[in-house]
């Protein structure tokens, strides 16, 4: 018998792999960023159209590409950021798995432009459904800008599946909150529709929060901090009086990541007790960084959840840390309970 198992061409794994990748706008703005802070970049520019569905452009000022690499980028598992199984490890860095580039220019057209600081001439790429259109060189600042148009151009079904402008855009808020929370001293900016959205000049921890979410953020905050053998934590918890109904403002970063945790928002929440209302949420911005060898981020290809080697000494740490943190700041119950 003849045998009937095939390997599949490329552009088709990488329109298979980019259904994980790339679920919606957001998801690009999110691997473009991550890019770009990974590049080095200290400004990164977001320019958006139409939620997303017309234009994506992130431009930064990071470290650009060779003629060479900005080709190899989109080819699937093409990475300058691991080497070795060993490296993932200790990773510094967003991206390690080398696929969103391939994922995104199989279900878009896509634009590069790119120029390292000691080339003389950059290159301007596009490629589009996987395939290269053209590629020429070209006079560029120093950096690397990619523009992403006509997402999900091969995949009806997908961009049918988009949700309004204003549900898709909202994704995109938050993604860009996440990256720019987790890199204050970056730069970034985001425009809508040829509107200022976001200008996020290089700062600290607290004033990055106060410059996305208001001024008024500011009386609300109670620093954190606490250094262990297994984490470091700094950042900000809200005084329980500002809790609101709805988690709004929640956010945890390990190792400068946004991730998810129902596990420690619950260490959190614990620490508050007796302090909210019943059912009201309070708001956070807490940044754990542990040693990279004592987590596994590669759970999933967008890495917001996280495996951790002791959860439950995490848990401990930060409850008490926080619970500290709002009794040093006399935090007393300000409420009234009814029982
Ligand atoms: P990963 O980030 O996991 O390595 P990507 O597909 O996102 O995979 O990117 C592939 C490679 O392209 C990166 O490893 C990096 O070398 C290069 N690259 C991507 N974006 C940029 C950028 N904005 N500036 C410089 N190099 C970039
Ligand atoms: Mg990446």
């Amino acid at each position: 018998m003849s045998s009937i198992i095939q390997l599949l061409p490329d552009h088709v794994a990488n329109q298979i792999a980019a259904g994980e990748v790339v679920q919606r706008p957001a998801s690009i703005v999110k691997e473009l960023l991550e890019n770009a802070v990974d590049a080095g970049a200290t400004e990164v520019k977001l320019v958006v159209k139409d939620a997303g569905k017309t234009l994506v452009q992130v431009i930064d000022n990071g470290k650009g590409m060779s003629v060479t690499d900005s080709r190899l980028c989109f080819e699937r598992h093409a990475t300058s950021k691991i080497r070795h199984a060993e490296d993932l490890f200790s990773l510094h860095t967003k991206g390690f798995r080398g696929e969103a580039l391939a994922s995104i220019a199989a279900v878009a057209h896509v634009e590069m432009k790119t120029r390292q600081e000691q080339d003389e001439l950059g290159t301007h790429i596009v490629i589009e459904g996987s395939k290269f259109v053209s590629q020429d060189v070209a006079v560029l600042p120093k950096g690397t800008s990619f523009s992403i148009k006509n997402l999900f151009f091969n995949i009806p079904a997908r961009r049918n599946f988009l949700k309004s402008d204003t549900v898709e855009f909202r994704h995109i808020v938050d993604e860009f909150e996440r990256v720019a929370l987790a890199h204050a001293n970056i730069g970034f900016m985001l425009y809508h529709n040829g509107s200022e959205m976001f200008n996020l000049p290089g700062s600290n921890q607290r004033q990055r929060i106060v410059n996305i979410f208001g001024g008024r953020t500011n009386e609300k905050l109670v620093p954190v901090s606490e250094s262990t053998e297994i984490v470091n934590i700094q950042g900000f918890v809200c005084k329980p009086e500002f809790a609101k109904k709805n988690r709004g403002e929640q956010f945890f970063f390990v190792n400068d990541r946004f991730i998810k945790s129902g596990y420690l928002h619950h260490a959190v929440m614990a620490a508050y007790e007796g302090l909210l209302k019943d059912g009201s949420q309070p708001g956070y911005f807490l940044y754990l960084d542990v040693p990279p060898n004592t987590i596994d981020i590669n759970i999933h290809p967008t890495k917001t959840e996280i495996k951790f080697d002791d959860e439950h000494a995490l848990y401990a740490i930060l409850r008490s840390s926080i619970k500290h943190s709002l009794g040093q700041f006399n935090v007393a119950p300000v409420l009234d309970f009814e029982r």
